[in-house]
């Protein structure tokens, strides 16, 4: 198990990525070292890009791939925005950004999202390597063919406030946890926020914020008729 830093303090001094990875394997032969961020991304925001970058940096991989989920089994219980409306929020928030690119693979499939269709669906000759969030880290153990996952990717966990990293650690001991700043930032305080009119421009890349002012997504609920 490899920990950058271990306690995600934000206020212990950062450790150096770099080092810690250097001691990991190289790239092996030409395989295409590809990250997959996956998520509703209703709406993506600045942790999630900041999670792509930390992950393209520390992890030296060729490329992170951001694939909007199609229908998450885990969110059923919830209005989610159209597919076609979180893939495009996607393509704006990661247009121009070198190394990054979007991936249509999972709106595009039917039925429901799973990981390890994903994963299945890359070719040999790419190493994988999978961003996830520590809440979402630590929940691996519970999806549809979890082996799978952890044997065909290596995990990267990003800090998230309120999973313990030991935590993580203890159900994934192969996981590489990335040494980045803690965000306190979720797509459901931005639907919240919006829908209570209140600021949140920097939490997101500007052409998003924009999109949604625009097509109005997750409208004002002050101004919603009582029944
Ligand atoms: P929601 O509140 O709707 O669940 P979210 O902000 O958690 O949205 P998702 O699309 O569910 O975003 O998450 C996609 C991935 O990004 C998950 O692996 C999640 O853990 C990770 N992630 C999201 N926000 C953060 C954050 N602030 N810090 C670290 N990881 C994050
Ligand atoms: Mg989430």
């Amino acid at each position: 198990m490899w920990i950058l830093n271990a306690t995600w303090d934000v206020s212990t001094p950062i450790s150096h990525g770099r080092s810690a990875w250097s001691r990991l394997p190289g790239p092996i032969l030409d395989l295409v070292r590809t990250g997959i961020l996956g998520g509703t991304f209703d709406p993506i925001h600045i942790a999630h890009l900041h999670a792509g970058e930390t992950a393209l940096h520390q992890a030296e991989l060729d490329r992170v791939l951001f694939i909007p989920a199609g229908d998450p089994w885990q969110k059923a219980d919830r209005d989610l925005s159209p597919a076609a409306t979180r893939l495009e929020m996607t393509r704006l928030a990661v247009e121009g950004l070198e190394g990054f690119d979007v991936d249509d693979r999972e709106v595009s499939r039917d039925g429901a999202t799973y990981t390890a269709d994903t994963l299945e669906s890359f070719p040999d000759d790419e190493e994988l390597f999978l961003i996830l969030g520590a809440d979402a880290a630590l929940g691996l153990e519970t999806w549809d063919r979890h082996e799978l996952v952890t044997q065909r990717a290596t995990i990267l966990v990003v800090p998230r406030p309120g999973t313990d990293s030991m935590a993580v650690a203890d159900t994934l001991p192969d996981a590489v946890f990335l040494d980045m700043a803690v965000l306190e930032i979720s797509s459901t305080d931005i639907r919240n926020l919006t829908r209570d009119g209140q600021p949140c421009r920097w939490l997101l890349h500007g052409a998003v914020h924009y999109y949604i002012a625009e097509n109005g997504l997750y409208p004002d609920r002050r101004q919603a008729p009582r029944d």
